[in-house]
Parts: C-alpha cells; sequence; structure tokens
C-alpha cells in the first residue's frame, strides 16, 4: 500500500517512511492535484482535512488526531499495516536507503551516537546517515503493544 499524505500531515509522512511504506508529502498543493496524484499513482490519501477524506474517486483516510504516536497507530489499525522493511526508506525524500558499514559513518554522526549504535543507513539521495535512536525505539515500541493488541 503506498500513500499520499497531506501537507498537515508531515511527521506522520516521515515515520511512515521510515517503517518502509513509500509515502509522498508534496507540501502545500490544491486538493484536486492530491486526487489526481492519488489516482495515477494508486496511493492512498491520508489528511487531516474531512472534506479532502470524503472524495469518492481514491481511497482516502481521515486522520483526527495531531499527535504523531496516535496518528501512526490509528493509521496502522485502519489500514492492517504491517511493517515488513524497517529503515527501508529515507524520512526526507522516500528513495530506499542502504544498510552501511559502521566505519562508513565515523565523523558522520554525532560521536556518541557512533559509540552507542551499532547499525547505519545511508540515503545517498540527501547524504544523511540514519540510525535507530531513542526516537525510534519508543515509536516501534508503541507499534508493538498496537500489534498485540
Ligand atoms: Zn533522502
Amino acid at each position: 500500500m503506498r500513500f499520499i499524505c497531506d501537507h498537515m500531515l508531515g511527521s506522520l509522512a516521515r515515520w511512515l517512511r521510515l517503517l518502509g511504506f513509500d509515502v509522498l508529502y508534496p507540501g502545500p498543493i490544491p486538493d484536486r492535484e492530491i486526487v489526481e496524484i492519488a489516482i495515477e499513482e494508486g496511493r492512498v490519501i491520508l489528511t487531516r482535512d474531512k472534506e479532502l477524506s470524503s472524495t469518492v474517486k481514491a481511497q482516502a483516510l481521515y486522520v483526527e488526531s495531531d499527535d504523531l504516536e496516535e496518528q501512526l497507530t490509528f493509521t496502522m489499525k485502519e489500514l492492517e499495516l504491517k511493517v515488513t522493511e524497517p529503515m527501508s526508506r529515507c524520512s526526507l525524500c522516500n528513495a530506499r536507503i542502504e544498510k552501511v558499514d559502521k566505519s562508513s559513518a565515523e565523523g558522520e554522526v554525532p560521536g556518541g551516537v557512533y559509540d552507542r549504535q551499532e547499525e547505519f543507513w545511508f540515503c545517498p539521495n540527501c547524504n544523511k546517515y540514519y540510525w535507530q535512536g531513542s526516537h525510534w525505539d519508543r515509536i516501534t515500541r508503541t507499534i508493538e503493544k498496537l500489534v498485540k493488541s
């Protein structure tokens, strides 16, 4: 399942990407264009706009909460999503990220992070390194709880 998030859902878009989902986050564009892209690319619209979510032209989900963890758990529950490819997409650009040798992250990430973390990923598009920090641990714990409930 692929997605397009409206402009109100930037954090949700970033986290869905880190969890491995293909998510477009086009910035402020007219609703009609969001619907067009959703139809063309077969994407589900995630939106905080009730009117947009009621479109019958494409599948859409109204995300009411403005809390990231609530948005994530709600979306995953409603659409019955499963995380199968965590850490596979760049949260900034949606490109595939690659796991890299720890040594290649040396000097590229904060020293404390380098010491604590064993696994690193890299987006060749953004030249950005990723690791599973405390925020990641909290979010994945929240999702695990959701899956078990
Ligand atoms: Zn990127």
